[in-house]
């Protein structure tokens, strides 16, 4: 499934505004500037460059430290000494948990009771406090809401937030200075829009010949719902096999940004992304979340569609925080599709 956008007619001084928010943004504190690796195997089976971004290399395994202190080191010193409240699948929660202790902030966060335990240890290593409420995103996302609105601490949006969205953007900043030659699509994965909306307000803005593709699990595809509908749709049920990305309406702000910016989002299979998680493990013997692999199963899934050779393709390895006893269940998909 996929949908081109219309032709652009939006307000290129919306991309500049964000443009000059990534530049101030000062995510270098506690992120990374992380490789754009090549990836020799995965290139040579689809016949394209591929380029790996490996924002699983960062302090907390996902690239939401960016948004998370973008967001945090801007409060006020009066929201700052009242504290945050957050809701998170995880690793928007464990960046929060992180940039709130490096500025001596009071985090409370939200995630669903599904959480992987792994987020959950990784949010109170931090000392953060973590509260497990509701089956999935939205739920928790609503009692968040409601805490914040009790205690009068600041809420901190995952995705649906001009700073959240700026800090995220960086990693558009370092791929366009690691890859100054030939760049013709970069893939992103997209749960609320928010890493999508920064890298393609920064590259639009900067080389706008880029395509920009969004990738979605099909369970939760609600980029893709929203721009079929011309507005952010609630989607009935989100499926939650690749945690980070399953949210059931698109941010705001996000949206705003996408609906003119971002050229296709395409939808990806779980089982399209326990082989993807294969393919990264055999080009960099590193392990990726099924969010974190959304992005080289959409490479794979657009090659094979557009036969598509000779084009130099980034995909942004977003995520590695997987339980290791989930290894099981994403090896065994992989057994029973037959070779990769
Ligand atoms: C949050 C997240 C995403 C998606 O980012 P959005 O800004 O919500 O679209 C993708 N991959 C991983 C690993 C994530 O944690």
């Amino acid at each position: 499934m996929s949908t081109c956008t219309a032709p652009h007619t939006a307000d290129p001084g919306l991309l500049e505004h964000y443009v000059k928010k990534m530049l101030a943004a000062p995510v270098y504190d506690l992120a990374v500037r992380t490789p754009l690796q090549a990836a020799p195997a995965l290139s040579a089976l689809l016949g394209n460059q591929v380029l790996l971004k490996r924002e699983d290399l960062q302090p907390t395994f996902s690239f939401k430290i960016r948004g998370a202190y973008n967001k945090l080191v801007q409060l006020t010193p009066e929201q700052k000494a009242r504290g945050v409240v957050t809701a998170s699948a995880g690793n928007h929660a464990q960046g929060v948990a992180l940039a709130a202790r490096e500025l001596g902030i009071e985090a409370r966060i939200v995630m669903p009771a599904s959480t992987p335990e792994l987020k959950v240890q990784g949010v109170r290593s931090r000392g953060a406090e973590a509260v497990l409420h509701g089956a999935s995103f939205p739920f928790a996302l609503a009692h968040a809401l409601q805490l914040a609105e009790w205690s009068g601490c600041t809420f901190v949006s995952p995705f649906d937030d001009p700073d959240v969205i700026a800090g995220q953007g960086t990693v558009a900043m370092e791929i366009l200075r690691q890859q100054q030659g030939p760049l013709d699509a970069i893939f992103v994965p997209v749960g609320g829009g928010g890493l999508i909306a920064g890298v393609a307000a920064y590259v639009k803005y900067l080389r706008p010949e880029v395509r920009i593709i969004g990738v979605e699990p099909e369970g939760s595809s609600c980029l893709l719902a929203a721009l079929r509908a011309g507005e952010r749709v609630i989607l009935p049920s989100v499926d939650g096999f690749a945690d980070g990305t399953a949210v059931a309406q698109v941010g705001a702000y996000g949206f705003e940004i996408c609906r003119d910016w971002v050229d296709e989002v395409i939808t990806v299979s779980n089982d399209e992304l326990c082989s993807a998680i294969k393919l990264i493990y055999d080009d960099t013997r590193s392990i990726t979340e099924p969010s974190g692999a959304l992005a080289v199963a959409g490479i794979r899934h657009y090659v094979a569609r557009h036969q598509f050779r000779g084009h130099t393709l980034v995909a942004i390895n977003s995520g590695a925080n997987i339980n290791f006893d989930s290894l099981r269940h994403v090896a065994e998909r992989v057994a029973a599709q037959g070779a990769v």
